[in-house]
């Protein structure tokens, strides 16, 4: 997708700071980090959010979801962490391409919203 800032960050047109890569995934550091470690997953392919996975392949989402636990112990997630997908406007999903935060490196918040 031409105009999609994730899709400009995985090509390369765009700088980001990356954390991890193979055939299916990318991730990299957030901009704006909330938290001493927040790191954004996303499929290579486009895809809008969870809402638009119905025709996704399982390797392709499986993909994402496997690769979390290994980017979280390549940044010393030893004491856990939290994976968040915002998935449209009730939950204030601002870049409509499927992306999984993980945030770690401290104490999180009990409350989650
Ligand atoms: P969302 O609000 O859609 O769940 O998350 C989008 C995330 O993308 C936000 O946490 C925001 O800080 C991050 N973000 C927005 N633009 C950029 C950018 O240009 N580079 C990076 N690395 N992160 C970005
Ligand atoms: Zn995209």
């Amino acid at each position: 997708m031409e105009t999609c800032l994730f899709c400009k960050i995985i090509k390369g047109e765009i700088p980001s700071s990356k954390v991890f890569e193979n055939e299916f995934v990318f991730a990299f550091r957030d901009i704006n980090p909330q938290a001493p470690v927040h790191v954004l997953v996303v499929p290579k392919e486009h895809i809008a959010s969870l809402d638009d996975t119905a025709g996704v392949s399982d390797r392709l989402l499986a993909e994402c979801l496997r690769a979390i636990p290994v980017i979280a112990a390549q940044e010393g997630l030893t004491g856990g962490y939290r994976v968040i997908s915002n998935c449209g406007p009730d939950a204030c999903q601002s870049v409509p391409h499927l992306h999984f935060h993980i945030l770690g490196g401290a104490q999180l918040p009990d409350r989650m919203a």
